[in-house]
């Protein structure tokens, strides 16, 4: 039985994980944490029977504890995802909090020597280095969540050398906005930009689909996963969604993964690696299908994408700004307190006046995170 600790069980990942994992007696659930909803978290923990719950907004840790018995342990504040994400009875951590805030608690797992299930793509765009050297001292596994680098890593199950990747065909749907031009991007609304075509998900990577720096984090987290170079990456536009992602060999070989819409899959094989779990999860039809279709992204209507690889190329702590700001924006266009088109200028600004550092320690990528959200607050960007 695999004891596994959800982070963030109350959002879009968290919650299709466990009705995942509620079909398999191989897995319990060891610990849950949300953020602010303990209605939710309640409901999950009186179902799931974790040992301990966590809520990260403190003022809310007595009224959770009002709704549970008391055999089931309540913890609070930020620091209670490092004790989730370090707990001696757990098998593997699924990482799937929203944004920056999962750094800490990915990093306090993998020294830890707990293996991860990552979700939560941010951590990795921050603070790469620092993850993948902390898990290579600690034999950590890092399984990857996001369907892109789960069609990724199952195509290179088998492939021992490095070497013998040429190239990875990361491929995107190309989210609600795909065709638009820049002049009809400036009358978007949240609304609009909230209606993804193919996933159902949490808000803030709705937004990021709709101006593809989901792809642009995307592209820096296969950087530190798969151990490639950013001209090593092409992003294909897919609009089917079917095609998860492809990776090239030297020989010219292409190997692709293929699957249903549906996150419940990529959560299910990260969980079960390196078995596979016989599956009630829709099928492809490949007749009703008829063509899969792929194209090139438009970079000029959508500047977030080369941001993104320039970001990466920069290195050091450009990602972690890169990140802030755009979380920054992100935020503030589903407040309507800026437009959409609003989001990638904040970005390119923010990394314009960032000094970056090079070989970053944590508290330089926390430094950097910040001073980049209090800049863009302050209205001290031109
Ligand atoms: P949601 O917004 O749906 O859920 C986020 C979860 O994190 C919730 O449980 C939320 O709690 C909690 N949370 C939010 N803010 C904080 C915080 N500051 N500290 C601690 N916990 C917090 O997000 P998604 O499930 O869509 O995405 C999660 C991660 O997975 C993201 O990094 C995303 O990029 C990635 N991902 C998501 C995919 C998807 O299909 N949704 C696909 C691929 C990757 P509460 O409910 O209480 O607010
Ligand atoms: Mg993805």
């Amino acid at each position: 039985m695999k004891r596994i600790v959800i982070l963030g069980s109350t959002g879009s990942i968290g919650t299709q994980a466990l009705d995942i994992l509620s079909k398999y007696p191989e897995f319990s659930i060891l610990a849950l944490s949300a953020n602010d909803n303990i209605d939710l978290l309640a409901k999950q923990a009186l179902r799931f029977r974790p040992e301990i719950v966590a809520v990260t907004n403190s003022s809310k840790a007595a009224s959770l504890k009002e709704k549970l018995p008391d055999d089931i342990k309540v913890t609070s504040g930020k620091e209670a995802l490092v004790e989730l994400a370090t707990l001696r009875k757990a098998d593997i951590i699924l990482i799937s909090v929203v944004g920056i805030s999962g750094l800490e608690a990915t990093l306090a797992a993998i020294q830890s020597g707990k293996d991860i299930a990552l979700a939560n793509k941010e951590t990795l765009v921050a603070g790469g280095q620092l993850v993948m050297e902390a898990a290579k001292r600690s034999g950590s596994k890092i399984l990857p969540v996001d369907s892109e680098h789960s069609a990724i890593f199952q195509c290179l199950q088998g492939t021992a050398d490095q070497k013998a990747v040429d190239k990875i065909l990361l491929t995107a749907s190309g989210g609600p906005f795909r065709g638009f031009d820049y002049e009809s991007l400036k009358k978007v609304t949240v609304e609009d930009a909230l209606k993804h075509p193919r996933w159902s998900m949490g808000r803030k990577i709705s937004i990021d689909s709709a101006t593809l720096m989901n792809k642009g984090l995307e592209v820096i987290e296969a950087r530190w996963l798969f151990d490639v170079r950013p001209e090593q990456m092409e992003v294909l536009v897919h609009p089917q969604s079917i095609v998860h992602s492809m990776v090239q060999f030297v020989d010219g070989s292409v190997l692709a993964q293929l699957g249903a819409t549906d996150m419940r899959l990529p959560i299910l094989y990260a969980l079960s690696w390196p078995n596979r779990l016989q599956a009630d999860l829709p099928l492809i039809d490949f007749v009703k299908l008829g063509s899969l279709t792929f194209e090139k992204p438009d970079f000029e209507t959508f500047p977030c994408l080369p941001l993104a690889y320039e970001a990466l190329k920069i290195g050091g702590t450009m990602p972690a700004v890169l990140n802030a700001a755009n979380e920054t924006a992100v935020e503030m266009f589903l407040q309507s307190a800026i437009d959409f088109i609003e989001i990638p200028k904040l970005i390119e600004k923010s990394m314009i006046v960032h000094k970056t550092k090079l070989n970053p320690t944590l508290e330089d990528i926390l430094q950097a995170d910040q001073e980049t959200r209090e800049r863009i607050k302050r209205d001290e960007l031109i």
